[in-house]
């Protein structure tokens, strides 16, 4: 359903050439988004000990910021100190992280194709591995919708990636986005997207926002970003291109901030929109940026996993 042209595979080398040298890149924004930024923000380096850094949850219940480290297979929490606690190791290559409804961490691990939820005695509740009896790809990335139901994406990256799981045939037919019901039923509710990863709803939870990564293994393959408003059944309709990444950049993780603006992990940074999908710009970052969310003491910090390192700027209110 995708269209990616000659044209974008051209832009995305010649925009990956043109990235500058990264100590220069991670030290400025482009365009102009001091009506997103807080004045004088800077991006700051909190972590850098990782190897790729996925799974942004800011969590103060559990201490801080939890991350997963999709490669080391671990999980920790990064403290508003600069401390970092391990919270699972191995992780079972966790992915996307966040909390459910009664704030319970809910996580998606590649290695074992499955969708959990962590207890407050801190067993482990399988919330999802199966669709029509065949088991799920790689759930990569979790979002709470504002009725209580999880949805997450189910691309092929965990069982295609050697260092990100283990390597599998897909067992099902479509990558799609599914809804774990607080009932516990799986549902199917997006199944048109090539290879979902990020999502996040707005605030006002009308529209989910969804990335595809399709392009990350074919070139030709989609790279834009897709909202769906949501019915009054909590169903998804038809589905708009929201955004497509400039400069070529493949999106990744998702955030929506309180005035509907959409954030962006992507190859060459966090590019940003405002909800009628105008651009307002990019945080450049010196790799690629993987997986975003918002926390810190007053809600408007801006955390970014990007390879090893964890970053965060200061949103403006
Ligand atoms: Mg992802």
């Amino acid at each position: 359903m995708l269209h990616a042209t000659r044209r974008h595979v051209l832009v995305g080398l010649a925009a990956g050439l043109a990235f500058g040298p990264p100590a220069l890149a991670a030290r400025r924004t482009s365009e102009d988004l001091s009506g997103v930024l807080a004045p004088g923000a800077r991006l700051q380096t909190l972590y850098s000990g990782g190897r790729w850094c996925e799974g942004l949850c800011w969590a103060p219940a559990l201490g801080g910021l939890v991350f997963s480290d999709v490669r080391r297979n671990t999980m920790s929490v990064l403290g508003s100190d600069g401390s970092v606690r391990t919270l699972r190791d191995p992780s079972r290559n966790a992915n996307g992280n966040a909390l459910d409804a009664q704030g319970r961490l809910v996580t998606c691990e590649h290695r074992t194709r499955r969708v959990v939820r962590a207890e407050p005695g801190g067993e482990l509740t399988m919330l999802a591995e199966r669709f029509e009896d065949r088991r799920l790809n790689a759930p990569n990335d979790v979002a709470l919708a504002p009725d209580g139901s999880l949805w997450f994406t189910d691309p092929v990256f965990g069982i295609r990636q050697p260092d990100e799981g283990l390597m599998a045939e897909p067992e099902q037919r479509a990558r799609r986005v599914y809804r774990i019901t607080p009932g516990g039923a799986v549902e199917a509710m997006i199944s048109a997207i090539d290879q979902p990863n990020g999502l996040a709803f707005s605030a006002d939870g009308r529209t989910l926002y969804v990335s595809d990564a399709g392009a990350s293994l074919n070139p030709e393959a989609g790279r834009a970003i897709h909202a769906f408003a949501l019915g009054p059944d909590g169903r998804p309709g038809e589905g708009r291109r929201f955004a497509e990444p400039d400069g070529g950049a493949v999106p990744d993780g998702l955030c929506v901030d309180g005035r509907g603006r959409v954030f962006a992990a992507c190859t060459h940074g966090v590019q940003v929109w405002e909800a009628d999908g105008r651009r307002l710009g990019r945080i450049p970052t010196a790799g690629p940026a993987a997986n975003l969310a918002l926390g810190g003491a007053d809600g408007r910090r801006l955390f970014i996993g990007q390879g090893p390192h964890i970053h965060a700027i200061d949103l403006a209110g």
